[in-house]
């Protein structure tokens, strides 16, 4: 399958040739064709799987359409995403795709001053990619008006609920038009997320690619069992040992993310964190400091972290394992992305054993590796699961003698 069997547009075929993109993905495959016939899309399939261009590129191939025919004034699609990393994401998504084609884009999101975005807003677009709360301030404002929407998107939704927007989204719904073409994408269906869907779609037409209980193939997992005091040591013997020099490590609290970065900083790590405490300039500059690959390490909490998109991200570390099993498949769903292999590598206390056995249930193909002596009480951790025997194979690299 390529691009122009799906009858993408030429302009826009080069743009994908140029990013490297040599044929579409499933997600791209199976929603692009409905999309381009007009159809409403449910969409289920995870970040990593190429759902941004699965909506982005019929979009700009539908406006560049009417565009040549007949051009209107007024946003004519609204995009909303849940965190304002992926509102950037997605609006240089469509930067890149739309470079040979005349459509405006613009990305509004908070915790920046609106100056900027209401001079873009004022000088007239075509899309406009938002997250929520700051879509409705400018709205409020008086700024953004949506009557002349023709197409929406709801992305991430069940995170956008997660979040608390579900308020906000209702309003904004209400002021969209009831024709319209409408996208929405979650990772997970949750009855309050089906309810949602039925009541914004019109005969949709449902898409979906690896639920979220299948964790990317291509990603190898491991887990090491590992005392909480321990981490940071094992931390390091894992990045020199297994010679990582880029990766995303996940922590359940921004306090701790912090104090993290100041651990790996005195070993002479370079680290950064993004989370939510952090100011919009802030978590920028790290994002950019670990995609251009001046920091190796870049500390995230889940919320912060979701959309963050790194072009072959080889490795993501669980330091903190998450509360929620569905969030182990977010997370390492980060690597191993559009078909390239990734490792996850996490790392278990004690305290955390009642996440891995929920984790436990979702995913297979865990090597577990047991550690030193030193980390030897947490051995039972493993030996105690009474799965390990069916589903893994046992990894002892670390056991024994090492000292560190
Ligand atoms: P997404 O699920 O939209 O966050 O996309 C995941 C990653 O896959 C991003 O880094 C995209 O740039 C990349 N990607 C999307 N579509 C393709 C494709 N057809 N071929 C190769 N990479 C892709």
């Amino acid at each position: 399958m390529t691009f122009e069997n799906l009858s993408i547009i030429p302009q826009i075929r080069e743009a994908l040739n140029k990013k490297g993109y040599l044929n579409p993905t499933p997600i791209q495959e199976k929603a692009i064709p409905f999309i381009l016939e007009g159809k409403d899309v449910f969409g289920c399939a995870q970040t990593g799987t190429g759902k941004t261009a699965a909506f982005a590129l019929p979009i700009l191939q539908l406006f560049h359409a009417k565009q040549l025919t007949k051009k209107t004034p007024g946003i004519k699609a609204l995009i909303l995403a849940p965190t304002r990393e992926l509102a950037i994401q997605i609006g240089e998504s469509f930067t890149d795709y739309g470079t040979n084609i005349n459509i405006k884009h613009t990305v509004i999101f908070g915790g920046v001053s609106q100056g900027n975005q209401t001079r873009a807003l004022q000088q007239g677009v075509d899309i406009l990619i938002a997250t929520p709360g700051r879509l409705m301030d400018l709205m409020n404002q008086g700024f953004v008006k949506l009557h002349t929407i023709e197409f929406f998107v709801l992305d991430e939704v069940d995170r956008m609920l997660d979040m608390g927007f579900i308020r906000d989204i209702q309003k904004i719904i209400t002021k969209l038009p009831v024709k319209r073409q409408t996208v929405f994408f979650s990772a997970t269906v949750p009855p309050e997320i089906k309810k949602l869907a039925n009541g914004l779609l019109t005969n949709p037409v449902s898409v979906q690619v690896a639920a979220v209980s299948a964790p990317a193939e291509a990603v190898k997992q491991s887990m090491y069992f590992v005392e909480k005091q321990d981490k940071k040591d094992l931390l390091k013997l894992v990045l020199e040992k297994e010679n990582i020099n880029h990766a995303l490590v996940f922590m359940r609290t921004k306090h701790g993310a912090n104090k993290l970065v100041k651990d790996l900083v005195k070993f002479g790590v370079s680290a950064e964190a993004i989370h939510g405490n952090k100011s919009q300039s802030a978590r920028q500059k790290a994002l950019e400091g670990f995609k251009n690959r001046t920091i190796k390490l870049l500390i995230a909490t889940d919320i912060a972290s979701r959309g963050i998109d790194v072009d072959k991200l080889t490795h993501v570390i669980n330091y903190e394992l998450p509360e929620v099993a569905e969030t182990y498949i977010h997370r390492i769903g980060r690597t191993g992305r559009a078909g390239e292999g990734g490792t996850a590598i996490s790392f278990c206390a004690s305290e955390e054993k009642g996440y891995w056995k929920d984790i436990l249930k979702l995913v297979g193909n865990v090597v577990i590796v047991e550690t030193t002596p030193k980390f030897s009480n947490t051995r039972p951790v493993a030996a105690d699961e009474p799965e390990r025997k069916r589903n893994f194979s046992n990894n002892r690299r670390f056991s024994g003698k090492r000292k560190f």
